[in-house]
């Protein structure tokens, strides 16, 4: 079992920090479904739906591309692992805890 799991409902990691998946269980997450793409696209894809009922202020693209733009296109000849594809966790608006 990972300890890079999330922490909800922020979505940060448990192990690291980061918004999650963060880096290493992006990594576990491919290892895990390897062979298995359109399995672990699925599992994402409802990690994307609980997330954003829960940060309801977050933009949908942002959480798309954290939740499943990392994920490697068919026909890529390598797979980069960078934050850079991760989107930052926004500010929280005033108000939302209010
Ligand atoms: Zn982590």
């Amino acid at each position: 079992m990972t300890d890079h799991g999330p922490v909800l409902p922020v979505w940060t990691c448990s192990g690291c920090g980061s918004p999650w998946p963060c880096l290493t269980r992006r990594r576990e997450l491919l290892a895990e479904y390897d062979g298995a793409p359109v399995s672990l696209a699925i599992y994402l894809a409802s990690r994307l739906v609980s997330a954003t009922q829960d940060m309801g202020w977050a933009p949908a693209t942002a959480l798309h591309r954290r939740f499943i733009g990392w994920l490697p296109k068919p026909g890529d000849e390598e797979f980069h692992y960078s934050d850079k594809w991760i989107a930052p966790v926004p500010d929280l608006p005033q108000g939302v805890w209010d």
